[in-house]
């Protein structure tokens, strides 16, 4: 009989808590594994006393669905989806809905989106971010795809999305094909950026101003009372603080090699494929690459010297609220640059995104999570219009307030020797933006001298010249 709202296929961490989600907000799920035991094994255990169903095969789980039939897949991304779409689609009908909840890159998910249109069945790919906390009690959800769909899937989505605000769902409709995974992909790009950041503040108080482990805690809890309030800053100040069972702080034990799964890397890649300066992600990516490369890191430790690290002789209150407004401001341009790829990947797919909608999905439930976020949200209901966050005038204003403090911050780091990858890219960004006049004249006459590329007069715009610099031939 059909008696459930929603399939979901996929019991690993991610599959099992948004199930329960939907439970408790009085949806009827239908569960289903590759490896079918393991539904078996949820319905007895997790799913025990809830309204949850199982299905041993996909014919009895489609059987079980009321129509138009729903169902979520929650698998690894890459063959696990297409596998499943196409045992699924003999047995669905004109109208149902597949939604892809996984980490699928966004031209799988447009590609997905244009073959089962042609057989009727609307795909959705949705970003889902919060981890298994998330899923389980409210997360980031970024729907796109067949728009159709929403409708039927709304009510779902926006129940068990995070709230912000007076109950104001993390989740809407993002856009057609795969924007919903494109907006997830820069997310966990923004996502790579802030902890980068935060890096950046630490290395700063640790080794320029000498802190301790509970002191820097301090500051962080701190700082999550001021703009910087965030889900990073907060678990950085519980991270700084806590002690391993030997009394002693584990952080400092923990090996400086940090690991990535590719999603900051997609974000650089679509940046640098769209033309779009997203240097700060790019930095952040880079700077797990060289922190990866450990075994050489120590050897060149021992041969590369720096300068001289002498203590600090400043006032170290007022350079511990330098670090905060070079963080913040660093922060204000790793999101502008985050929507200007969004609005570039809009423009070459035909996406009529909501940016004011993606900065209210951000803003509960994931990684990113902040109240920055929601002055965000603000900025573009002001002006959905806005070319870029830096020319709001919120933006604009909090940029100048930190730009002094953030330049101290940069040479003092640059005199001793800190390398602070996001920190300085961001301010190059800044300064390179507000600048009518770059030197890119010089790399225009350069290109034309040793390969005839021609170049444009300012006084004659349109116009495209060549010029015999040698006088030769
Ligand atoms: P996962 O380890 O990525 O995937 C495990 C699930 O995929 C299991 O149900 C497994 O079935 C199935 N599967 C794997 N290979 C398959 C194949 N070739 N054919 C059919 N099924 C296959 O699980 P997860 O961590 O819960 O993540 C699920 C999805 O959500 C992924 O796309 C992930 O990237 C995304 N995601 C994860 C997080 C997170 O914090 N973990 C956050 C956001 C998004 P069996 O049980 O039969 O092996």
């Amino acid at each position: 009989m059909a008696q459930a709202d929603i399939a979901l296929i996929g019991l690993a961490v991610m599959g099992q808590n948004l199930i329960l989600n939907m439970n408790d907000h009085g949806f009827v799920v239908c569960a289903f594994n590759r490896t079918v035991s393991k539904v078996d094994d949820f319905l007895a255990n997790e799913a025990k006393g809830t309204k949850v169903i199982g299905a041993h095969s996909l014919e009895e789980m489609v059987s079980k669905l009321k129509k138009p039939r729903r169902i979520i897949l929650l698998v690894k991304a890459g063959t696990a989806v297409d596998d499943f779409i196409n045992k699924l689609v003999p047995l669905l009908e004109t109208g149902d809905i597949i939604i892809d909840g996984g980490n699928s890159e966004y031209r799988d998910t447009t590609r997905r989106c244009k073959e089962l249109k042609e057989k009727g069945i609307l795909f959705v790919g949705s970003g889902v971010s919060g981890g298994e906390e998330g899923a389980r009690y409210g997360p980031s959800l970024m729907p796109g795809g067949a728009k159709e769909a929403w409708p039927h899937i709304k009510t779902i989505f926006q129940s068990i999305a995070a709230k912000v605000g007076s109950g104001e769902p993390c989740c809407d409709w993002v856009g057609d094909e795969g924007a919903g995974h494109f907006v997830k992909m820069v997310h966990n790009g923004i996502e790579y950026g802030d902890m980068q950041l935060i890096c950046e503040a630490y290395h700063l108080m640790k080794d320029v101003l000498g802190m301790e482990h509970d002191e820097m805690s301090k500051v962080f809890q701190e700082w999550n009372k001021t703009e910087l309030d965030s889900f990073l800053i907060e678990i950085t100040a519980n991270i700084l603080k806590f002690k391993d069972s030997d009394g002693k702080h584990l952080l400092p034990k923990i090996k400086d090699s940090a690991g990535q799964k590719g999603t900051g890397k997609w974000t650089a890649i679509s940046a640098l494929e769209y033309g779009v300066p997203v240097t700060l992600i790019g930095e952040a990516v880079f700077a797990r690459c060289l922190s990866s490369l450990k075994e050489e890191r120590v050897q060149a430790s021992k041969l590369l010297s720096g300068p001289e690290v002498t203590p600090f002789g400043g006032n170290k209150k007022a350079f511990l609220e330098d670090i905060r407004k070079a963080l913040y401001a660093s922060k204000i341009i790793s999101y502008a640059q985050g929507f200007m790829l969004l609005r570039q990947a809009a423009k070459e797919f035909g996406w009529t995104l909501n940016y004011g909608g993606i900065a209210l999905m951000w803003r509960g439930g994931c990684i990113i999570r902040s109240v920055f976020l929601g002055k965000i949200k603000d900025a573009f209901d002001r002006n959905p219009d806005l070319q870029n966050l830096l020319l709001d005038d919120f933006f604009k204003t909090a940029v100048e307030n930190c730009q002094d403090s953030w330049r101290r911050v940069i040479s003092t780091g640059v005199q001793i020797g800190i390398p602070m990858p996001c920190f300085t890219t961001a301010l190059s960004f800044y300064d390179g933006y507000r600048h009518e006049v770059l030197p890119a004249n010089l790399i225009q006459a350069q290109r034309d001298y040793f390969g005839a590329h021609t170049y444009e007069l300012l006084s004659k715009p349109g116009v495209f010249i060549h010029t015999n610099w040698t006088g030769h031939g």
